[in-house]
């Protein structure tokens, strides 16, 4: 069965409305933000003044307003908007919440994700680290503001702990160290040697 589809062409209202008029009320703090609203204008018998209302009819109403459906309304507040930088936090934030979501409903790719971005993180994958991130942009650019060159992309540090005291590297080198030696020798000189493991009659009962 064949059916045709026609484009409809909306109908939008649009000029004065019946019985009313449209006036702009400009706001006690901020005078140039001028808010729309609506006097209704009663039966003459009734003896009533304009019932005053809020007016949603936005700009289709306005005077001379020439109405475009396909271009849309004019983007005043857009750099407003775009300066305020919440929109975009507010994305990332739902991106957080719905991450954490699926974690705790034990979604494989949630798990997948966090398992492949840990490894990238031990192994100094920096810009795996960015893009496995849930806010890639903030993230490079946070990593950049002190280690901007492209070598740091692949040092086995960062800025917030310093080369000499990355403790990632730091647990690499154990792991070298231990290889060598044999992982059983290692914990042995540690369990005999160390105060890693502590007997438990040595803990105190107050402690
Ligand atoms: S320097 Fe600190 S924060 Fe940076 S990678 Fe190493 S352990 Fe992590």
């Amino acid at each position: 069965m064949n059916i045709a589809i026609t484009k409809l062409t909306p109908v939008v209202t649009t000029g004065p409305l019946p019985a009313s008029t449209k006036v702009l009320k400009a706001g006690a703090i901020h005078p140039d933000i001028r808010v729309p609203m609506r006097q209704i204008a009663l039966h003459p018998n009734s003896g009533e003044p304009p019932v005053t209302v809020y007016d949603s009819s936005g700009p289709y109403t306005a005077e001379g307003a020439a109405i475009s459906i396909d271009a849309g309304l004019p983007h005043l507040r857009e750099s407003w908007i775009v300066a305020r930088g919440d929109v975009e936090v507010g994305v990332i934030t739902y991106k957080i919440a719905a991450h954490a979501a699926g974690l705790a409903k034990g979604h494989p790719a949630e798990q997948a994700r966090d398992g492949a971005l840990s490894r990238a993180r031990f192994e100094f994958r920096w810009e795996d680290q960015f893009n496995l991130s849930l806010d890639p942009e903030t993230a490079r650019s946070m990593h950049d503001e002190t280690l901007p060159k492209e070598a740091h992309k692949v040092a086995h540090f960062c800025s917030m702990c310093g080369p000499k005291f990355c403790s990632m590297w730091i647990s690499h080198d154990i792991r070298a160290e231990a290889q060598k030696e044999g992982l059983e020798a290692m914990a042995a000189k540690y369990r005999d040697g160390g105060d890693l493991y502590m007997p438990v009659e040595n803990l105190r009962s107050d402690a």
